[in-house]
């Protein structure tokens, strides 16, 4: 171990892992006299291990091969799967699953090599001696097997810039995706991918709550080698399990030991452990992400951070995609203007509001009303009353700003505009500006008109300074359209003024 530290203290690079691993292999070989001694690396994609460094056969014997990693794929297999490490006395005698590669093996050991509690490898050893490992020796090997993962740790540079180049990446996808994902079930799919893939999380899976909330559901899944995947599961919250009881309380669970938990309920023989991490949006818990693995004691403080972070944005995207499942259900649009119609207005008018209070931003509600729009109608007919809708539309659309301000038909010849990010002076100069326009346009039989002209009427509300809920602004902003109506119609009115 002290060559170890000489070589750590030299800053040796990242590549020099491997040859001092081979180095590491010999000599534990040659010095306790093994058949044979290797150091597998275990690729959580793919759960297969490779040799990175061995001794006792040819080199070219483990080009391109790898072992599985799994429950029945041999001693390598088992041990990388459970992270406990395992001796077998006497091969010949051995019943279980067993891969032999080399010929007058009579024992074996296997190690698990463990970093921030997950398995990242294996330290094989075949003695052609039954009985071979001693308490002592096996004592010994694990001593060294940890002072080995700590120097594949210190030494892998790379790898380290790579865990956090692979939280950055992991989270800037998962951000992609909450704007580009709509399906549901996709979205969650794509995260647990996500997450298995660049965290080698063993299990995860994404339990939202049902309809009425007293239930969290499992809808996605990805873990224990796939094919096990667990059947419909339901928990109550508050009352069951591990991920029911954060689904109750709002707070991350890190449970060292299942068996120790009481609500515990199981789904397989293999987890030990297990972290829930609440998913949720301010106050509003959605449901739980929770990883399990099948070592004790597996999670620690950073797993609990990277998932908090994950979980949030997570948060957002399963609102988005909801939305869009509910929307999908319902016309969004007027047939005649192509706008927003009066359901998604409120949709929206409540969306909005959540995220102004949240920002502590203010936001505008133009209620606008054609003026005399009856005479019109009255004396051109009711088509040409819609041309005009239709104008007066395009209007709208050319003066505000494109997929920031959202503009609605109300219903009739009433519209409603909601500007974001909008103080009471912003609102007016907008409405001001629509207000002259459309005075402004040139429209065909504008003399059906009183007033020889095509005018609107507009009430404003503020949010954040009339009210504070949508419904409450619709009704101010009405107010002061009414007012503008009252004292000669072709004017903007703020409610209060
Ligand atoms: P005011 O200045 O007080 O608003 O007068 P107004 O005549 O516009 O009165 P009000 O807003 O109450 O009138 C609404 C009229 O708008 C009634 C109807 O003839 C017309 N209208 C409503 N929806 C449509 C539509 O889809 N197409 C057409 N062509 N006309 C409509
Ligand atoms: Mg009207
Ligand atoms: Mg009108």
């Amino acid at each position: 171990m002290s060559v170890f530290s000489d070589i750590s203290s030299l800053g040796v690079s990242a590549l020099d892992v491997q040859s001092m691993m081979r180095e590491a292999v010999r000599l534990i070989r040659e010095k306790l006299q093994y058949l044979w001694v290797g150091l597998l690396l275990k690729d959580h994609k793919t759960q297969t291990l490779s040799v990175l460094a061995q001794a006792g056969l040819k080199e070219e014997r483990f080009k391109g091969v790898k072992f599985e990693v799994g429950k029945d794929t041999g001693i390598t297999g088992e041990v990388a799967l459970t992270g406990k490490y395992k001796c077998v006395n006497d091969l010949d005698e051995y019943v279980g699953p067993y891969v032999s590669f080399i010929d007058g093996a009579m024992s074996e050991l296997a190690i698990p090599l463990k970093k921030r509690g997950r398995v990242i490898g294996v330290l094989d050893i075949e003695s052609d001696k039954k009985n071979a490992f001693t308490s002592e020796d096996i004592s010994f090997l694990r001593t060294l097997t940890n002072q080995l993962t700590d120097a594949i740790e210190r030494f892998n540079l790379l790898a380290k810039l790579q865990d956090e180049l692979n939280i950055r990446t992991a989270l800037s996808q998962v951000s992609e995706l909450i704007s580009s994902i709509l399906d549901l079930d996709r979205l969650l799919r794509t995260v647990l991918n996500v997450l298995r893939d660049y965290f080698s999380y063993w299990s995860v899976s994404i339990f939202l709550k049902t309809k009425g909330g007293e239930e969290i559901e499992l809808k996605a899944f990805v873990g224990y080698g796939e094919e096990k995947r667990p059947p419909e599961v339901k928990l109550k919250v508050g009352k069951e399990g591990i991920t029911g009881i954060v689904a109750a309380t709002g707070k991350p669970l890190n449970i060292g030991d299942v068996s120790s938990f009481p609500l515990y309920v199981g789904n397989t023989e293999y987890v030990n452990s297990e972290l829930a991490i609440p998913i949720k949006k301010g106050k509003n818990i959605m449901g739980v992400l929770d990883v399990q693995s099948p070592e004790l004691n597996a999670f620690t403080d950073e797993d609990t951070k990277i998932l908090e972070l994950f979980s949030s944005q997570l948060a957002i995207a399963i609102d988005n995609a909801k939305l869009y499942e509910r929307m999908k259900n319902l016309a969004l649009t007027d047939g005649l203007t192509g706008l927003y119609n009066y359901r998604y207005l409120m949709e929206m008018g409540r969306r909005e509001k959540v995220r102004s209070e949240r920002y502590n931003h203010k936001f505008a509600v133009l209620m606008i009303d054609i003026d005399d729009f009856k005479k019109y109608n009255d004396y051109w007919g009711h088509p040409s009353g819609d041309v005009l809708l239709k104008e007066f539309t395009e209007l709208l659309r050319s003066t505000l700003r494109k997929g920031l301000d959202f503009i609605a038909r109300y219903g009739g010849e009433e519209f409603t505009v909601i500007l974001p990010e909008c103080d009471e002076a912003y609102a007016r100069q907008i409405a001001e500006r629509i207000r002259k326009k459309t005075e402004n346009l040139d429209i065909e039989g504008k003399e059906a008109f009183p007033s020889n002209k095509f005018t609107i009427s507009v009430g404003i509300s503020i949010f954040g300074v009339h009210g504070k809920s949508f419904q409450k602004l619709l009704r101010l902003a009405d107010k002061a359209l009414y007012k503008a109506k009252q004292t000669g119609k072709n004017k903007v009115v703020v409610y209060g003024e």
